[in-house]
Formats: structure tokens, sequence, C-alpha cells
């Protein structure tokens, strides 16, 4: 067969493949974990059974142990010439692409075409979960409270030293460096979220390019082709300043052609369930690119036509707000973006969402945006009754509590009976508040009434949740 015939063939195949993984994911995807924090052990414990099931597949090896001794592994796939090294989690809390990893070997396992194909052409290297300690407590940083991700040199970090050895006695044609960014991250200007961002990291200063980071960069294009299929415009260009201390960097550097993945953010993906799926078909879709030599044909150009990250999104906007100082109105736009704490009558971690920016913020996207058109904004009012059981709670009116202006009920019974995510839920807090009115909108949490001139509520703002008032 003639080359062009051939590669035209792998083509389809690689378009098959990337759509039978999107369409039929949930025949592919490990769901015995299906959120961002989990049990380190655990995850071990679900792929050690993984492996067992593709014994015939793979070998698996202990390359060694993190600072507090937890293992870290390392899995063979393959034997074929070119050589591909992936690495997750050196950021102990960015955990979509470990997921991920999962559906990847399970797709090894139950696709037994592809991976046939596969095995003659690649040895697959995989260490998921580089930084188990950081993991175990969500964390970033190792539990020398240092940012591996800045050891490449120094090497003072069991999972540096681990990671670099394993280099030098792979010495892998492909690395890829796998991350998760801030959620807030957009596609340029476009006002789509940076679901995915790529990479090809620089190996000096000035951002040169040779015949390794060259491959590396072909490599993200076909990434971005991949995911674009199913995901339009999601996909951003992470920032390429050389970083001498990183690994990727160094990677590039030493030889490896290096892709870095940071899984972002995307509309109600709280959990990151959909970008791990994005995730997936990028991983199988390069993978098999990179064994057919497919990605050869991108165009370097394409690349840096890849809008870049920027940091433009807030979890809600809520524009052209009437506020008041003293006894002057102007009108702002307010940001509000969430952040994550444990709160411990739920025994679970729930999002808290807080004003984080007001003024013109016209350059800005929201996950969730509301026009306020010049309606006043007021703080919502705190139900002065601290509730302790779940029958008082239930004798409440929220549609009546919310029309007169309130936003916030003190609840510190039990959760048993409460959905999460419920109006009651949203508006719960297990805390007691103090019951001033508070004086300044930065920082404050996102509870608050949208009036109109004539001192109707027309929306409640509850934790974040933009509710109507008929
Ligand atoms: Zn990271």
């Amino acid at each position: 067969m003639r080359i062009n015939q051939l590669s035209s063939q792998q083509e389809k195949y690689l378009n098959e493949l990337v759509t039978e993984l999107q369409k039929d994911y949930s025949e592919y995807k490990v769901t015995q974990i299906e959120t961002r924090r989990f049990d380190v052990n655990y995850y071990h414990r679900v792929l050690d059974s993984l492996l067992q099931n593709g014994k015939e597949l793979s070998s698996v090896q202990k390359i060694g142990s993190s600072f507090k001794g937890k293992d870290i592994k390392l899995i063979k796939f393959g034997e074929g010439e070119i050589k591909i090294l992936m690495w997750s989690q050196m950021h102990g809390d960015e955990s979509t692409a470990s997921l991920a990893l999962l559906d990847l070997i399970n797709v090894l396992i139950k696709k037994k075409e592809f991976s046939e194909e596969l095995k003659s052409k690649v040895a697959l290297y995989l260490i998921p979960l580089l930084n188990p300690d950081g993991a175990k407590e969500f964390e970033r940083r190792n539990y020398q409270e240092i940012d591996i991700n800045r050891d490449a040199l120094r090497l003072q970090t069991p999972e540096g030293k681990i990671l670099r050895q394993i280099r030098d006695e792979i010495n892998p044609d492909f690395a890829f460096n796998l991350h998760d960014q801030y959620t807030n991250n957009s596609v340029g200007r476009t006002g789509r979220p940076a679901a995915i961002a790529l990479l090809a990291p620089a190996f000096d200063y000035d951002r040169n390019i040779n015949e390794v980071r060259e491959r590396a960069i072909k490599v993200c294009v076909e990434i971005k082709d991949i995911i674009e299929k199913f995901y339009p415009g999601v996909v951003a260009r992470y920032d390429d300043e050389f970083e001498r201390r990183a690994f990727g960097d160094n990677f590039q550097k030493w030889g490896s052609s290096t892709i870095l993945i940071e899984s972002g953010g995307y509309f109600n993906d709280f959990e990151k369930q959909e970008i791990r799926k994005m995730n997936l078909i990028a991983f199988a879709g390069s993978i098999y690119s990179i064994a057919n030599k497919l990605y050869q044909s991108k165009s370097v150009d394409d690349y840096f036509e890849i809008p870049e990250n920027q940091r433009l999104f807030f979890d809600l906007l809520v524009k052209n707000v009437k506020v008041k100082k003293d006894t002057i109105k102007y009108i702002v736009d307010i940001g509000i973006n969430y952040t994550e704490k444990y709160d411990s009558l739920r025994r679970k971690y729930i999002r808290h969402y807080t004003i984080t920016d007001i003024g013109d913020l016209s350059t800005f996207y929201g996950f969730d945006t509301l026009d306020a058109k010049h309606l006043k904004f007021e703080f919502g009012k705190v139900y002065i009754k601290v509730l302790t059981n779940f029958r008082q709670l239930e004798k409440l009116n929220l549609n009546s509590l919310i029309k007169n202006g309130y936003t916030t009920i003190i609840y510190q019974g039990s959760f048993d009976k409460i959905e999460e995510g419920s109006l009651f839920d949203r508006m719960i807090n297990t805390t007691k508040l103090p019951q001033r009115e508070p004086k300044r909108l930065l920082g404050h949490s996102a509870n608050f009434i949208l009036k109109d001139e004539n001192d109707e509520i027309r929306y409640a703002v509850i934790n974040g949740k933009v509710i109507e008032l008929k």
C-alpha cells in the first residue's frame, strides 16, 4: 500500500476512535471514582484491579516512595520503538488527568484492535499520581511543602528524583506533563472557557523551536483538533515563558518532545468529569497519532493561532447593577467566584460564592451572567433565628422569605433530609453570621437581592445562584 493511502486510512481510524470514545464514554469510564477529591489508597486499589484485568497487556512496578512512604508506580504497556512517558498529579490538587489515565488503561484493555496495533509501535509508560502525599491532602505541594515542578534541577524531593531517574532510564521520545489550571481561564477573548490549555514548553529563554519542540508543537495541534471536533473553541495555548526549574521545560531541553496538558473549567463541570473525558479522548487520539506519525502533517503556525489562555471568567457576572455608597448612586458590574471549604456539619466540601471584583468588568465573561439593567443592589438579610433541627427548618416558607429579602438561614441541624443543591441547601449557612449590615461588597458572600424602581425584588442571588422572582 502506498504511504499516503495508509496514512489516510489511519486518519480515518483516528477519527472513528475518538468519535467512539466520545459517544460511548460510559463504556470506558472507570466509575469507581467520579470526584476530584479521592482517597489515594482507594485510587491504587482501583488501579490494581484494572491492571489485574489487563495482565497480559501491561506490567506494573513500584519505582519508589513519596516522602511519607506512599508507593509511586510505573505502568508499562507495549514494546514498540516510540517511547511515551505520561505522569499526572505532580501537583496534589490537580487530579483530572489521574482519573483519565484510569480510563485510558480501561480503553487499552477493552479495545483490543486499538491496543494490538499500538503495542507493536509504542512503549507507553504511565506514572499516575506522582505526588501521593499532596494528593492525600488535596494540596499542590508535596509533604516537604516544595512545589515538585520547581525541583527539576535541585532534586530535593523524592518525587522529583524519581521522575528524573525514570526519564534517564527510559529516555522517552514524548513526554506528557498532566496538570489542572484555574477554572476561570478563557480561550483568549472568545468568551469560551479554557477547558484545556496546551503547551509545548520552551527549552530556553528565547523560546527557540528545535526539532524536539516542533514535534511537541505538532502533537499539541493534533490534540486541539481532536478535542475541538466535539467541544468547539475550548482549547487555549498556555503561556510559554521559560521556567528553568520546571520539569516540562527541562524534559524538552533533555530531548523528549514534551506536551503540557492543563485541565481548566467548563460549564457546570465542578467535578471536571466532562474535562476528564476530553483528556481521555486527547490521550488515546494523540498516542495513536504518535504511533503512526500522523501529527507530522500538522502545522507549527496553527499552534501559534491557538488563542492564549487568559484569566477572564467569573463564576457569576452580574452586570449594570445600581449600588450606593453613602448617598451616592452609581453603576457597577459585580464579579463572583467560588472557593471550596470543608463544612463539618455537612461533612463535605461545599462551594462558597464571594464577590471578588466590582467596577467596569465589561472585558470579562461569566459561566453564568445576569444583566441587572440598573436594578438596585441590597445585601440579603439573615433569618434571625438559629435553627437546630430539620422540623423547624421544614416549616419555613422559603418563597416568602426570599420575597421579604432573606437570602440566608442559619441552621445547625442534620443534613440527612436536605437535598444537595436545593434552595434550602443554598440558603443555609452553618456558622453564625454577624447581624450588622455589611459595609463592603468585596469579599462579601454572594447573597443579595436586586430591586426595581418600585422596590419590588426582581432577583435574589443566593450563594451565587440567580433566582428570578415573578
Ligand atoms: Zn500543576
